[in-house]
Formats: structure tokens, C-alpha cells, sequence
């Protein structure tokens, strides 16, 4: 389906609370689509699942108004799509050279998703060959970084490391000695603008409204770890506004609440007792919530009986899931 700017600001504007985008917001986004200057992105996949893509290609599927949305059609329409490992039509050489033509342009987005492998010099992440060999994903982000405006670190793994970067026993340690991609970026160019949006995965409306704010040219607010504060809230100085523990329809301390429960399939009962992170997790799952229905997101975590474990906080897998 071909996607225009102007279905894409309809779909902005319908989906306008769930992005927490205000009235005046939308204006300068009208604005910033018409005059023409796409924003580029380079989005680069390392260490990792690549769910984040997944999840975020969720944000445009048969939403109403505009219909049915495809990550790649808006991507391709609304920003220029310099390079997506999976999205992008080129491949081979031709993909590849889109990539150091955007570098030589300069002033690009540098999308990363997957933690940077280090151990056996990065070779258990390769993302092309060129004319040098294959270059590893840690090459190529020494090489993009410099003449990004920007990096937005997506999902948890580019963000902290992630799963990728925990031992699959904690004796053996991170065999691939996996890295977090920020981390990376702040070595190589420490004055680089990151914006972290962490996520197992990234919540397709957080990376959504991520973008939304560069097209905009806005410099959103981040807390200690680079998380925008619109979302993650900022724990140094409130602790209330997004902490999930608080803001759950579950919370043992509500009038109709059952309790804690004992075993999972318990509905409506809270699940702190069996490893719930909710209260040390920060961010606005209780109410935007996940997976769109007919109606917008339908559930989240708590609510399907699982828990929250945490997945947007540095600390992240960290140990056990279950007490
Ligand atoms: S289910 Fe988790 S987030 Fe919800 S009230 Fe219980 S501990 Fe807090
Ligand atoms: S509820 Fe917790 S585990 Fe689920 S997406 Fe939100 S932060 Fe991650």
C-alpha cells in the first residue's frame, strides 16, 4: 500500500494520545512533513533478535483511519530508509554502497538495534562485505558514528546489552564479550546526541514517538540513562508518574484488589510474591499497554497473567525471572 505524508500525519493524529503527541505538536509535524526534508535513517541490526523491527513494523498494521500500514511503506514515504537490513529492497554491493553514500552526506539518524559483539574481534556479528572483507557490526558503527546527528539505540540490547550480553551460565560469563551499542558510541564520539529507547522489545509507539520528535528537530528530555523522560519518567525525581508497581490496575493496595497470588493463572491478582519487577521498572505499559486490536492496544504484560520483568531497566535480564 502506498503511504503518503499525508496519511501518515492522519495516522499521527488518530494515534495522537497513545504517542503523546499534543495538538500543537501535530502542527509543527504537518509543518516539518511538508517542507520536504526527510529525515534519514541508517538502521543497523548487531547482536540481538531483531524484534524490535518486529515489534515496531506492529505500530502500523490496520490502524484505523489510515488503514493498513506497513513499516517499510512509511519508512520508504515519511523518512528516507538509507539502510534496514530486512526492509530495504537493495542487497549486496548496491545495499552497501546506499550506506557510504549516506555517510557521505552526513547528518543522518543512526538507528542501532543488538548489542556489539567484541570477543574474537567482533567476527560473531558481520553486517556486509565490501571491498575490505566483511565488516563486523562494531566496524561499521566506528565508521557511521562520526557523521550521525544522532543515535537512537533501540531496544534493550543496544541500549544496556541486554540478553545477548548475559551468560548463558554466569560462570561462563558473556562469551561473545557483547557490548551495549551506547556504550560503543560513547567511546568512540562522547559528545554524540543518544536517545535510549530500551525495551525486550522496544514498544512500537516509543520508537515511533522517538522519531517523531527528531523529525521534528526536538531535543526530548532524558533521564540518567538516556531514556526519554515522556515515556520512562525519571526516577531520581519522581517516583510515582511511571513506575509500573504504582500506576497497576493490580496493585495490592487497591479496594478490589484479591491479593497476591500463589501460583500464575490468577487473575487480577497481584504478582509480586512470584517475581513481579513492576515496582524497581519505570515506564508506561500500565496505560499505553501493547498488541493493537481493532480498538488500539488490547494488553500488556501483568494483564495476560505474565509479570513485568523489567525489561526496559539496565539491569536487565538479571538473574532469575521467577522467585
Ligand atoms: S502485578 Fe507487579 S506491577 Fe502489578 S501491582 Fe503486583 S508487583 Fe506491582
Ligand atoms: S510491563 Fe515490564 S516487562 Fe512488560 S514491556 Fe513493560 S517494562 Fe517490559
Amino acid at each position: 500500500m502506498q503511504v503518503t505524508r499525508r496519511s501518515f500525519l492522519k495516522y499521527c493524529a488518530a494515534s495522537a494520545a497513545v504517542l503523546g503527541l499534543s495538538p500543537t505538536t501535530l502542527k509543527q509535524l504537518e509543518a516539518a512533513l511538508n517542507s520536504q526534508q526527510a529525515l534519514t535513517l541508517l538502521w543497523l541490526h548487531g547482536s540481538g533478535c531483531q524484534g524490535d523491527s518486529i515489534s515496531f513494523l506492529n505500530l502500523f498494521a490496520d490502524i484505523d483511519p489510515v488503514g493498513l500500514l506497513t513499516l517499510d511503506s512509511v519508512l520508504v514515504d515519511q523518512v528516507d530508509l538509507a539502510y534496514h537490513t530486512v526492509l530495504m529492497s537493495a542487497a549486496g554491493p548496491t545495499a552497501v554502497d546506499l550506506a557510504r553514500q549516506t555517510r557521505q552526506q552526513g547528518g543522518y539518524v543512526l538507528v542501532l538495534e543488538g548489542g556489539v559483539p567484541t570477543a574474537f574481534q567482533g567476527n560473531a556479528c558481520l553486517v556486509w562485505s565490501d571491498g575490505r572483507g566483511a565488516r563486523t557490526y562494531q566496524q561499521a558503527i566506528e565508521e557511521l558514528v562520526h557523521e550521525a546527528a544522532v543515535v537512537l539505540s533501540v531496544g534493550t540490547c543496544a541500549c544496556y546489552g541486554g540478553i545477548v550480553a548475559s551468560g548463558p551460565d554466569p560462570a561462563e560469563g558473556n562469551p561473545t564479550g557483547v557490548i551495549s551499542a551506547t556504550s560503543l558510541v560513547q567511546q568512540l564520539s562522547p559528545d554524540k546526541p543518544v536517545i535510549n529507547i530500551p525495551g525486550c522489545p522496544s514498544h512500537p509507539g516509543w520508537i515511533a514517538w522517538a522519531i517523531v520528535q527528531l523529525i521534528l528537530g526536538n531535543t526530548p528530555a532524558l533521564d540518567a540513562h538516556l531514556r526519554p523522560v515522556e515515556i520512562f519518567g525519571n526516577r531520581e525525581v519522581d517516583r510515582r508518574t511511571r513506575n509500573i508497581h504504582r500506576n497497576c490496575p493490580r496493585h495490592p493496595g487497591n479496594p478490589d484488589s484479591p491479593g497476591f497470588a500463589s501460583r500464575f493463572g490468577q487473575d487480577h491478582h497481584c504478582l509480586q510474591l512470584l517475581g513481579c519487577r513492576g515496582p524497581d521498572t519505570f515506564a508506561d505499559c500500565p496505560s499505553r499497554q501493547w498488541n493493537n486490536g481493532e480498538t488500539g492496544p488490547v494488553n500488556w504484560c501483568v494483564d495476560s497473567n505474565g509479570m513485568c520483568f523489567g525489561c526496559v531497566e539496565p539491569d536487565f535480564p538479571g538473574g532469575d525471572f521467577y522467585i
